[in-house]
């Protein structure tokens, strides 16, 4: 189903954002300002090594510092998660746009049918 342009009414002018961006040659100074969020290539690295030194240091004898850090990367991997969370949202978001090529302009269709 085809969407109107919400500022010229056209619908044949209308595509999707993330085709029209995929279509666009490399290079095009389009391109970049269309690219999608950067999906961050998060890392649960940081929070796995500070869990993997706590569980050392409880192993080791100090469960103080131990647990204290595993603490900490329990924390960690929940600012990771949320992280990821945001980045898919962001990415879903800008998947849901559509673009008008007459008006340049880019919108996200209202009644959410695609
Ligand atoms: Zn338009």
């Amino acid at each position: 189903m085809a969407h109107a342009c919400p500022n010229c009414g056209m619908a044949e002018q209308v595509v999707k954002l993330d085709h029209y961006y995929l279509a666009l040659p490399d290079g095009n100074g389009l391109k970049s300002s269309f690219a999608p969020p950067a999906t961050r290539a998060a890392s649960y690295g940081a929070p796995l090594a500070v869990a993997a030194v706590g569980a050392f240091f409880v192993i080791d004898g100090s469960a103080v510092l131990g647990l204290l850090l595993l603490l900490v990367a329990g924390v960690l991997g929940m600012v990771v998660s949320r992280g990821v969370d945001e980045a898919r949202r962001a990415r879903a978001y800008w998947e849901r746009q559509m673009f008008c090529r007459h008006c340049a302009i880019r919108f996200v269709p209202e009644d959410g049918a695609s």
